[in-house]
């Protein structure tokens, strides 16, 4: 990778990140996704059609995101950006007869607020919590609902420091020393493709950018300890337990509802999307190592993954063919003497695989295999 681009992926990397007011300034999005060449996106994985505990029809369906029910007393919110920017994440919610808990504060206001309201179609029991699986902008922009309506939100106990470094940070910068960098790596670009990863790279840094100076952060107030981990979440007749895994974020949690075999995955799940690695403690080996566990578990599990479709085993399964065939790649072009940088742009992405998203190259495939040469001791 020239220079500037690996100074402009570690501005990004050190948290500048964040988004939200793409609701009022939804030009940004459109901006995004088009590069991200948005496809709608299906609720359910094809080998869910005929699973009973789905319903097939959705409770409320938006188009930017759609509830189903997914089992006794759980829901699953399934985002299609496509339609519009206002959850971007998927998420859901868990009602038993005296609680209720939500997952994840999506991208907006609105779209955290569109999800309570589909709670409260078919449940008025009192609200416990809220859980961000994660720091990321696009499952926390729109935390400040919570806050608002007197929700208490849980999250990983780093996860505040996290927004604040990372989308905090952003606001008031300096908008053309934050950007110099990324620009200087388009034009320095020696291939067509390195240049179409970098603009493509430099769009949506440019939004988050914007998004973090229009945005009222909103952060956690009910830390979870990693160490105490897995803890129970009795909501009356529906148990929860919250875990902790390696590999997307370092703040990544999820939730599991052990008696009916649903799992709340967040982003250490994308369902036919590539594996999103850009986050300075997102790992390789870590993130397959909890695939690895994922995939342990009873055969007939439902997955509610971050971004995606729900799925069941299959989709554990080519996530981990998708991190298979990167490395792949990978350690042939290392053993050619292909250096990481050149390599992160070289990747090929297979017949097989033509149908799953990239969410953008650089935030995805270019981490994927420089992470791989480093775990590697290559550079
Ligand atoms: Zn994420």
């Amino acid at each position: 990778m020239i220079e500037g681009s690996i100074q402009g992926r570690e501005v990004i990397n050190s948290g500048l990140f964040s988004r939200r007011r793409f609701l009022a300034k939804s030009s940004y999005f459109g901006a995004i996704y088009a590069a991200a060449k948005l496809v709608p996106m299906p609720a359910l994985a094809a080998e869910l059609a005929e699973d009973s505990r789905i319903s097939q029809t959705p409770l409320v369906d938006k188009g930017f995101a759609s509830v189903r029910k997914i089992g006794e007393g759980l829901y699953a919110t399934i985002s299609d950006p496509s339609k519009g920017f206002q959850t971007v994440c998927n998420g859901g919610f868990l009602a038993g007869k005296d609680g209720a808990l939500l997952i994840e504060g999506f991208i907006s206001v609105a779209g955290a607020a569109f999800q309570m309201d589909a709670l409260r179609m078919v449940s008025q029991v009192p609200v416990k919590g809220a859980l961000d699986t994660h720091y990321h902008y696009d499952h926390s922009t729109g935390n400040s609902f919570f806050g608002a309506n007197g929700i208490p939100l849980w999250a990983h106990a780093n996860t505040g420091k996290r927004i604040v470094e990372s989308y905090g940070a952003l606001q008031g910068a300096d908008k053309a020393a934050f950007l110099g960098p990324l620009e200087k790596a388009v034009k320095e670009a020696k291939t067509e493709t390195a240049r179409k990863h970098r603009e493509e790279y430099l769009g949506h840094v440019t939004t988050v950018f914007n998004v973090a100076n229009s945005t009222v952060l909103a952060l956690p107030n009910h830390p979870i300890d990693p160490a105490k981990l897995p803890m129970k979440v009795d909501l009356g007749g529906v148990t929860a337990v919250i875990e902790s895994y390696p590999g997307h974020s370092g703040t990544d949690v999820v939730l599991r509802v052990p008696e009916q075999n649903v799992v709340y995955a967040g982003d250490l799940l994308f369902s036919n999307m590539y594996p999103v690695t850009f986050d300075t403690q997102a790992t390789v080996s870590g993130w397959r190592q909890t695939l690895k566990t994922f995939a342990s578990w009873n055969k007939d599990t439902l997955f509610v993954p971050g971004h995606g479709p729900i799925c069941g085993q299959e989709g554990i399964a080519l996530l981990r063919a998708l991190f298979d065939d990167i490395e792949e790649q990978a350690q042939k072009m290392h053993k050619a003497g292909v250096p990481a940088a050149e390599a992160a742009d070289l990747y090929v992405v297979p017949e097989k695989y033509k149908n799953v998203a990239i969410f953008a190259w650089d935030f995805s495939i270019a981490p994927t295999i420089t992470k791989l040469y480093t775990e590697w001791g290559a550079k």
